[in-house]
């Protein structure tokens, strides 16, 4: 398999090497060659090409089996001209991989309980969500857009617009992750007050024809966000638009109370698809080897799991994680006020050890 790599900035380099060991060390134990090559994305890129997304990037992304990214931006690229600035080679990346859906599931591990927002009755039964988000649609992309005066005042709007095979195919992508956890999916619009949302219902409803086996719901975006804290036991995979999606996935994974555990998959219909952690570059905290690797170490998992269709070598992953949070080992950002942390490398040396 190959896979490219896009280190990017900040943590990102320190967190993608921790995790390329792991990934050659599960390779190793299950008979599996990963081989890699490397691009520029982001701060870096512009330092390199004065691009955030050379050519030569897409190039190497869409000829790989599978993109690992790390994160991209940091302060000195913060004043730069907003038509170049490194986010854009994150959003430009995903459009020319026709990245569609972004898988982010939100897992409070019970290691972490201590670490999670929410009253420790509230998520007695734990929380185990996949937010699937519409990645390349909705109000982001949708055109007419505007900024600027009209009438004498200041004047901007953006417009929602979905069409049928957009949400048909995100549909597809949520009752697929369903029927590989609990079956059931919900899905989040606001059909009451926008006709964008119940075009987008009747479409999942017509969608669901074919996944008799999964259960489906329907709920208006501010209630799932009451619900998402209130009760986020009840949901397995939510599937939303770009907007809603971008919003509940964040409040779904702050909730957990662990960023740097948290990581994500975007996918096309075919192609490579793209697996990063859900956090930023933390320029804070980034040389200092105190990043926490276990979301790009849980990324690479995803990987092995929806690109490759290698579960055990997934499920061997998830374990070492899980055995390696049991015997206590925490990084800055998880640990309990007053008691030691571990550094990154050491915190990937733990993992590769169990597995
Ligand atoms: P951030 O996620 O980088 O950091 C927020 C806080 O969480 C910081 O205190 C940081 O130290 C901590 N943190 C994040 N990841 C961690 C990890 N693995 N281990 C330990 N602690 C961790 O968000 P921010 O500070 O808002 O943004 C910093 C830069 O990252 C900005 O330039 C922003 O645009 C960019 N950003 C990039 C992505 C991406 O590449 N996907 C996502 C979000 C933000």
């Amino acid at each position: 398999m190959k896979i490219c790599i896009l280190a990017g900035d900040g943590i990102g380099p320190e967190i993608v090497a921790q995790a390329v060991k792991v990934l050659d060390k599960v390779g190793g134990k299950f008979g599996r060659t990963f081989e890699y090559s490397e691009a520029l994305i982001g701060g870096a890129a512009i330092d390199a090409t004065g691009s955030p997304l050379p050519e030569a990037t897409v190039k190497l992304c869409k000829e790989a089996d599978a993109v690992l990214l790390g994160a991209v931006g940091g302060p000195k690229w913060d004043t730069i001209d907003p038509a170049i600035r490194p986010e854009k080679g994150l959003l430009g990346i995903r459009k020319e991989m026709g990245l569609f859906a972004n898988l982010r599931p939100a897992v409070l591990l019970p290691q972490l309980k201590d670490a999670c927002y929410l009253r420790p009755d509230i998520v007695e039964n734990g929380l185990d969500v996949m937010v699937v988000r519409e990645l390349t649609g909705g109000i982001y992309f949708g055109e007419p857009r505007f900024e600027g005066e009209k009438d004498g005042e200041r004047y901007g709007y953006n417009t929602m617009v979905y069409a049928e095979h957009e949400i048909r195919r995100i549909a597809k992508v949520a009752f697929e992750a369903a029927r590989k956890r609990d079956g059931r999916v919900c899905s989040v619009d606001k059909a009451n007050v926008l006709d964008v949302s119940r075009v987008w219902r009747e479409v999942v409803i017509d969608e669901h024809k074919n996944y008799p086996d999964v259960e489906l719901s329907h709920m208006y975006v501010d209630n799932a966000a009451m619900q998402l804290v209130r009760d986020p036991g009840q949901f397995d995979v939510m599937v939303t638009g770009n907007l809603f999606g971008d919003i509940l996935s964040d409040a779904a994974a702050a909730i957990t109370g662990s960023i740097g555990m948290l990581p994500s998959a975007s996918l096309g219909s075919d192609g490579p698809g793209l697996y990063e952690p859900i956090h930023g570059s933390a320029p804070d905290i980034a040389g200092k080897d105190m990043a926490n690797p276990l979301a790009t170490i849980l990324s690479i998992s995803m990987m092995l799991r929806h690109s490759f269709d290698m579960t055990e070598e997934a499920d061997c992953i998830d374990q070492a994680v899980e055995k390696t949070l049991e015997q206590g080992h925490r990084t800055g950002d998880i640990v309990e006020p007053g008691a030691r942390s571990i550094g990154c490398k050491a915190m990937a040396q733990a993992v590769l050890d169990n597995i």
